[in-house]
């Protein structure tokens, strides 16, 4: 079976990210990017299918600036097999992201498509579950586990209850929570073996997409400036500060 996995490129989670001054944006110039780490968690399941004979083939999407097919040699150098690049200027919301995904699952006809929960960038967790819709397919959102059994997927969730296991029919789309697996590093061999893979460049005009669905960011600006603490000597001088200082009581 074929296996679609997304990668987006966002700010490299240990950065700080500064807010442009007329709120249009975040400023990444001379920003270390990297791949979304949940999507790392995507691809390193992608190739494990692969590697056990359940997947035959593993196709790494991405959807962003020309310097995407980064992410996406990545991907490659970790065990994908093959590229697809839509290349676009500007940051795209979820429901563009996943109306563009779609157009490539009903051209690629993968059998699943494991996607990122979430976005470190955006924090949408959005994408999978509105590419399942569009699709009309099964989602088991934030998998721990996932596991094959002939024409279905057994998806463990975790959630507030404890471990849930959905079984889904395929094909489907799952999205990846962070204890489903350890990514590897690609190693120098692999990475030099990647540069040689393919990456198909594509526009939104070639998947029948426009960049905007009734969406505007209006502004970004950094959260108010988290004001210092103070230490009391007593649980009565605490109880006078809520009281008369804070007026929670
Ligand atoms: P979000 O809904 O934005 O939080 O993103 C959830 C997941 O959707 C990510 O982890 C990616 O796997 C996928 N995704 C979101 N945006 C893109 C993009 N521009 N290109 C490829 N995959 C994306």
């Amino acid at each position: 079976m074929k296996v679609l996995v997304t990668v987006k490129r966002v700010v490299d989670y240990a950065v700080k990210v500064r807010v442009k001054p007329d709120g249009s944006g975040v400023d990444l110039s001379n920003t270390k990017m990297s791949m979304n780490p949940f999507c790392e968690i995507a691809v390193e399941e992608a190739v494990r299918l692969k590697e056990a004979k359940v997947a035959s083939e593993v196709i790494v999407a991405s959807i962003g600036p020309s310097q995407s097919s980064e992410q996406i040699r990545t991907a490659l150098a970790m065990g994908a097999d093959r590229g697809i690049h839509v290349e676009v200027e500007k940051e795209l919301p979820p429901l563009v992201i996943s109306r563009a995904l779609k157009s490539i699952v009903l051209k690629e006809k993968p059998s699943l498509v494991i996607l990122g929960k979430q976005a470190i960038d955006d924090d949408c967790n959005q994408t999978g579950q509105m590419l399942a819709q569009f699709l009309d397919w099964p989602q088991g959102t934030f998998a721990s586990k996932v596991k094959v059994v002939g024409e279905k997927l057994q998806v463990t969730r975790e959630v507030d209850r404890g471990l849930e296991t959905l079984e889904l029919r395929l094909p489907a789309v799952v999205t990846c929570d962070l204890r489903l697996n350890e990514p590897r590093y690609a190693t120098l061999p692999n990475i030099m073996k990647a540069k040689k893979k393919p990456i198909e460049k594509l526009g939104l005009k070639d998947l029948n997409c426009e960049p905007s669905y009734g969406l505007q960011t209006l502004s970004i600006f950094e959260p108010p400036k988290r004001q210092g603490g103070n230490k009391v000597e007593s649980v009565a001088e605490l109880i006078e500060k809520l009281r008369n200082e804070a007026k929670v009581i």
